[in-house]
């Protein structure tokens, strides 16, 4: 059976803590149950780590391919062969079920697949001048990265900050969040074990406003890779404008998905609801806001309601389970305000909207239906376990409700008119569209918001070329 590990930093190859430095209890969120105790960085750990990062960046940026190659292929290696240990990690510290665990860090190894052969296709070109002269546009990688991972992905999350920057020749500072740093010292170190330079690589913890601060503020840093809410990304790209740092920013989402009188309304039942049990509905590109043509609005809410009701909620450890609890306790405490205010200006409850048992962060998978705009949660990102639907007369409107609000990261739509979907993948903003699918991220495809859901992107050739800046060089 896997134990949950000692936790430590990872500053230049050495496991740092203890020394009197603060620390921070790590929870199972099944049992609120302290299970381990994280060390902090103090200002001396963190300067230790740019010295080291630096280093690493002069190493890292005369690689060739080839070892880039190897150790993110090694790494990926290692992923399978310690997936159920990992899995289960992460499931110990973040709730989620250990099937879905599995599943993250398949995440990992693909995109650590996909950049080991990206590595070498990152081309400049040549340009077209008289002979006897010659002018070339290059990649070159941007530098140190200072990289900030949070909880609700505590495996594949971590394996997008280290693999892109890695893979373009940059080191990197990872600070993940402190309420899953098990799963992220999992990851960091299948890429030293496979070979990569310890001064490449680094794991920090800490005060997260102390360790932003610091790193970002450093000269040492070029580039600021975050994934988190909007509140903080918004903090965090301020500091970065006084460093003039280039930024990867992955924010909150509050994902509309459009479903037509013209589908199959069990098929779509049948993917959507999974989709928003999955991690008890912490995800960024989950499906949240349902805008339903009002002939089927009824027949979906309805099954919407019963499969809901039919998922298996426990804790992430038990065979079977589909649904764990939510990973902290803030989370349980905004489902509550954000479901009694929607209550209040007269949403109806056709489920859930409460905490389930008296231990851990357990809440019911919760439909809300006929929720009028302005309640909190029909422009607040819920981050949990709700499917708010609502009634709509057409696609116009529907198509407005779906570009409504300032947040724009995944959008979904079911119809099976084919005029319907290309006016639907023209019209949508969104970073990443689903039509007909829930299928909206893979290894080989950028994945990112636009508006207020950030800018940038992770996975796909776009996340490497993200940790690169171009040089044109004229030869006379
Ligand atoms: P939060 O806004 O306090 O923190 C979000 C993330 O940012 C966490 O990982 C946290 O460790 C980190 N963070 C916070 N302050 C920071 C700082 N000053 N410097 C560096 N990192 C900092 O909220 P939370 O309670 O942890 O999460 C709640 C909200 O965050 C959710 O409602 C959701 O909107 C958003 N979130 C989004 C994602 C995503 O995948 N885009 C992931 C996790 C959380």
């Amino acid at each position: 059976m896997t134990q949950y590990p000692t936790l430590h930093m990872i500053i230049d190859g050495e496991k740092v803590s203890g020394g009197g430095r603060r620390t921070f209890s790590v929870v199972n969120p099944a049992t609120a149950e302290t299970i381990g105790e994280l060390p902090l960085a103090e200002a001396a750990d963190l300067d230790r780590a740019l010295e080291t990062a630096e280093k690493g960046f002069a190493i890292w940026r005369k690689s060739s391919p080839q070892e880039r190659s190897a150790v993110l292929q090694g790494a990926a290696d290692l992923l399978v062969q310690r997936q159920d240990d990992i899995a289960h990690i992460a499931s110990m510290e973040q709730g989620k079920p250990v099937a879905e665990a599995r599943i993250e860090v398949m995440m990992s190894v693909n995109l650590f697949k996909f950049y080991a052969g990206e590595v070498f296709r990152l081309y400049g070109r040549e340009l077209v001048r008289p002979a006897g002269t010659r002018s070339t546009v290059r990649h070159e990688p941007v530098g140190p990265v200072a990289a900030f991972a949070p909880w609700n992905f505590p495996i594949g999350n971590c394996g997008r900050k280290l693999g892109a920057p890695i893979a373009a020749g940059c080191s990197v500072i990872m600070k993940a969040a402190e309420e899953t740093p098990g799963s992220a010292l999992a990851v960091v170190q299948c890429l030293l074990d496979a070979g990569l330079p310890k001064e490449v690589a680094q794991a920090v913890f800490g005060v997260p406003d102390e360790v932003s601060r610091h790193l970002l503020a450093s000269p040492i840093t070029r580039k600021l890779s975050f994934t988190g809410s909007t509140v903080v990304g918004k903090h965090l790209m301020k500091l970065a404008a006084d460093n003039m740092l280039r930024t990867t920013m992955e924010l909150g989402g509050h994902g509309p998905v459009l479903v037509f009188d013209d589908v199959d309304v069990d098929h779509v039942l049948d993917v959507a609801v999974p989709g928003k049990t999955r991690n008890c509905g912490q995800v960024c590109v989950s499906p949240t806001r349902f805008i339903v043509q009002e002939d089927v609005f009824e027949r979906f809410r309805d099954g919407f309601i019963a499969r809901m009701e039919a998922t298996k909620v426990g804790n992430g450890q038990e065979e079977g389970t589909q649904m764990g609890p939510m990973a902290n306790p803030r989370r349980p405490e905004a489902m509550d305000r954000l479901i009694g205010n929607a209550k209040e200006k007269g949403a109806k409850l056709g489920t859930g909207g409460e905490r389930i048992g008296n231990q851990g962060y357990f809440y019911a998978p919760t439909v809300l239906s006929e929720v009028p705009l302005d309640a909190d949660i029909m422009s607040e990102e819920p981050f949990g376990p709700v499917a708010l639907i609502n009634p709509y007369r057409g696609e116009e409107e529907m198509i407005a409700e779906a570009n409504r609000l300032p947040y724009a990261l995944a959008a979904y739509s079911w119809t099976n008119d084919y005029q319907r979907q290309h006016r639907l993948a023209d019209q949508i903003e969104a970073g990443m569209v689903g039509i007909n699918s829930h299928m909206i991220g893979a290894a080989d495809s950028p994945f990112g918001g636009v508006k207020w859901s950030g800018h940038g992107s992770e996975d796909g050739p776009e996340g490497v070329l993200a940790c690169m800046v171009t040089k044109a060089v004229h030869e006379g």
